[in-house]
């Protein structure tokens, strides 16, 4: 279909011209051919209209509804790829903050995770950017592993990641946490198994606290979590404003 639409789409104005003059001569040549058949046959005029509709007006029925649907396929593709991390197949940033917003205008409670690779780019400049590449698809898809899908995932940053875990506890965000803080392996057509940590900041979430404020939190106890060592979770208390506990992996 893309091909198609690359033929019959005039780009100057005698382009345009060539392919009118060649579309009315296919509608002229489907007319004579039905004014034709109806002569020779001696066909009733109701025979004759169908005839007419289906040889002159069926293609171009036709071809309107293969452009609408075309033109559909085609704005569902750039929605997508205005929404989604190219790389990693996850929310990019600005739809991570909007499904966030989705989410929480339903229930304000949940807790918001911010992530960091490790040293990342070591794995870039030792291994190259492929192999940095797939660190990053191993990282998506082990956080996207450990989520409900009803929570939003997205890749806000080169490196950085973020959980938006929706009316959950901070009990059941530790757990999550925990299991990503541990080691992920990743595999590179060039080299033995790799492995990269993940730091994380969490932040709960609350009724009067803005998505500005949380963020600023869970990037406080990120901060944290990458001075304490890397490796590791920092929950961050927005009562206390101090980051409450440390766990390494
Ligand atoms: P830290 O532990 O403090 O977070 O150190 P780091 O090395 O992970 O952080 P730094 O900010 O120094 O490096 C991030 C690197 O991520 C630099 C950049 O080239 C790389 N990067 C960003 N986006 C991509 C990407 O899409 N693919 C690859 N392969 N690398 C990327
Ligand atoms: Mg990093
Ligand atoms: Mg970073």
């Amino acid at each position: 279909m893309d091909r198609l639409m690359r033929l019959l789409a005039p780009r100057t104005a005698m382009g345009f011209c060539l392919r009118f003059l060649y579309l009315v001569a296919l509608m002229t040549a489907a007319n004579v051919f039905v004014h034709h058949v109806a002569d020779d046959q001696r066909l009733g005029s109701v025979r004759y209209h169908i005839l007419h509709a289906m040889f002159v007006s069926g293609p171009l029925v036709t071809f309107f509804l293969a452009v609408t649907y075309f033109q559909i396929q085609l704005q569902k593709k750039l929605w997508r790829l205005s929404r989604e991390d190219g790389l990693t197949g996850l929310n990019n940033r600005r739809s991570f903050f909007d499904q966030t917003a989705i989410a929480r205008a339903a229930k304000k409670e949940g807790v918001l995770m911010m992530l960091d690779a490790d040293r990342f780019k070591a794995i870039n400049d030792t291994y190259g950017h492929q192999a940095g590449d797939e660190c990053l698809k191993t990282i998506a898809y082990t956080i996207k592993r450990n989520v409900r899908q009803a929570d939003v995932v997205g890749r806000i940053g080169g490196e950085e990641f973020a959980i938006y875990l929706h009316d959950t506890s901070i009990r059941q965000a530790r757990a999550i946490g925990e299991r990503l803080v541990k080691p992920i392996s990743f595999r590179t057509h060039a080299t033995e198994p790799l492995s990269v940590t993940l730091s994380i900041g969490v932040a709960t979430t609350c009724a009067e606290c803005s998505i500005d404020d949380i963020f600023g939190y869970a990037d406080h106890a990120l901060y944290q979590a990458k001075q304490a060592g890397r490796a590791r979770m920092v929950i961050f208390d927005e009562t206390t404003a101090q980051p409450l506990k440390q766990g390494a992996a």
